[in-house]
C-alpha cells in the first residue's frame, strides 16, 4: 500500500457490455453481428427489452423500451428470450475473476460491481493494471467484454465506466475529478432521475459546474434532503464504502391473490396496497433502504425477483411504488397471470450521503435482474 496516501482509495467499477445480448451472441453464432434484443416478444402484452446488442442500438433500440416499439425502429430485430440461469452462471464466473484481486466486491446486479483494490491480493498496486487484467481475463475465459471505470470513489468510477463503452477503460485521477464533475451533464449523474434532471434544466442547471454554483442550502431547498448528496458529489466527494456483504436485513410485504391477476391496472392497485404496508413498516422501524425488490409469482408457481438500487437510502411511498411499477413492467413479457406480488426494501447498511426524495432513476438500470 502507498503509505504516503493511506486513506486514498482505489475503486474500480466493472460493467459488462450489453451483457445478456453479448452472452446470447457468444452462445449462438447466428446472432453474431446481428441486431438482437433480449426480453419480451413484441407479440405479448407489455413486452419490454432487457438488453439490446450494439447492432440493435444503432437503430435506437434501448433497454426498458417496449418490444413493439423496438420492432418498429428495427424491423429485422431478432427477439431472444432471456436465459437467466446462464447469465447467473456467467456472473458467478465474473465474480470469481474479481476475487483473484480483492474480496471487497459489491455486486450491483448480475453484470456490474464495485471493487475496492486499495490493497489487492496480488500486490499489483495499480488499479488501472488490475482493471486491465480483469478485462483481459473476462475476454479470454468468458469470450465477453467489459468496461471499467477507475477512480478514488464509487461515484466517479461508475460514471467513468460508461464513458468509453464497449470494451473501455477510463481512469479519472484525483486531479482530474473536479474538472470531470464540472463538465458532466446533470442527467449523467448516477442517481439523478429524469424528473430531477428536467427540473434542473428548467432551473438552468445543465452541468456539474452549474450545480456547483448553488450553496448546500439552495440545493436542499430545491431538491430536498438529497440536495446534500448532490452538493458533495459535484465536488467529487463520495465516501461510500464498497460493501462486500449486503445487509440481509429487509422490510417487505407481499400478497397472494384469490384470483390470478391478468391486467396491469389490477396489479398496480395491489402494488399500491403493498407499498403502503411496506412504507408503514419502514416508518415504524425508522428504516431507509437503498434497494427495492419486486417479487412476482406466476400462476405456474414460477417466481422471479427484480431489484433496483439507489445511491442513497429511501423510504417514501411514491418512490417505492413507482420503482415497483417500473420493475413490474419488465416482467410482463409473456402476459402470464400473476398470483403473488411482493415488495421488499433492503440494503440498510449505508446511511450517509444525504437521505431524501428522488424519483426512480432511468440511469439506474431497471434490469438489475436477480433471478431466483
Ligand atoms: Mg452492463
Amino acid at each position: 500500500m502507498d503509505t504516503t496516501q493511506p486513506t486514498r482509495r482505489k475503486i474500480i467499477h466493472i460493467d459488462m457490455d450489453a451483457f445478456y445480448a453479448s452472452v446470447e451472441q457468444r452462445d449462438n453464432p447466428l446472432y453474431r453481428g446481428k441486431a438482437i434484443a433480449v426480453g419480451g416478444s413484441p407479440e405479448g402484452r407489455g413486452g419490454v427489452i432487457a438488453t439490446a446488442s450494439y447492432e440493435a442500438r444503432k437503430f435506437g433500440v434501448r433497454s426498458a423500451m417496449p418490444s413493439k416499439r423496438a420492432q418498429q425502429l428495427c424491423p429485422h430485430l431478432i427477439f431472444v428470450r432471456p436465459r437467466f440461469d446462464v447469465y447467473k452462471e456467467v456472473s458467478r464466473k465474473i465474480r470469481e475473476i474479481f476475487s483473484r484481486y480483492t474480496d471487497l466486491i459489491e455486486p450491483l446486479s448480475l453484470d456490474e460491481a464495485y471493487l475496492d483494490v486499495t490493497v489487492d491480493k496480488l500486490g499489483i498496486g495499480s488499479a488501472i493494471e488490475i482493471a486491465t487484467q480483469i478485462k483481459q481475463a473476462i475476454k479470454e475465459e468468458l469470450q465477453l467484454t467489459a468496461s471499467a471505470g477507475v477512480s478514488i470513489n464509487k461515484f466517479v468510477a461508475k460514471v467513468a465506466s460508461d464513458l468509453q463503452k464497449p470494451d473501455g477503460l477510463t481512469f479519472i485521477g484525483p486531479s482530474a475529478i473536479e474538472t470531470f464533475m464540472e463538465q458532466l451533464p446533470v442527467e449523467k449523474f448516477h442517481g439523478v432521475g429524469k424528473v430531477t434532471a428536467d427540473k434542473m434544466k428548467r432551473m438552468g442547471l445543465f452541468t456539474g459546474a452549474d450545480l456547483k454554483k448553488l450553496t448546500e442550502q439552495q440545493l436542499l431547498q430545491h431538491f430536498g434532503k438529497v440536495g446534500a448528496f448532490y452538493y458533495r458529489i459535484v465536488r467529487g466527494i463520495d465516501n461510500r464504502e464498497v460493501q462486500p456483504h449486503r445487509e440481509t436485513k429487509s422490510a417487505g410485504a407481499e400478497d397472494t391473490f384469490p384470483h390470478d391477476l391478468t391486467n396491469v391496472e389490477d396489479m398496480h392497485a395491489e402494488l399500491e396496497k403493498i407499498a403502503e404496508t411496506v412504507t408503514k413498516r419502514l416508518e415504524r422501524h425508522q428504516l431507509k433502504g437503498r434497494t427495492v425488490t419486486l417479487k412476482v409469482k406466476y400462476n405456474d408457481f414460477r417466481q422471479i425477483t427484480r431489484n433496483q438500487s439507489f445511491p442513497y437510502p429511501i423510504n417514501d411511498y411514491e418512490t417505492i411504488l413507482e420503482t415497483a411499477k417500473q420493475l413490474l413492467a419488465g416482467t410482463l413479457d409473456q402476459g402470464q397471470p400473476i398470483r403473488l406480488l411482493g415488495i421488499t426494501l433492503s440494503n440498510f447498511g449505508e446511511v450517509n450521503q444525504g437521505t431524501g426524495k428522488e424519483g426512480p432513476s432511468p440511469q439506474l438500470s431497471l434490469f438489475n435482474f436477480d433471478e431466483e
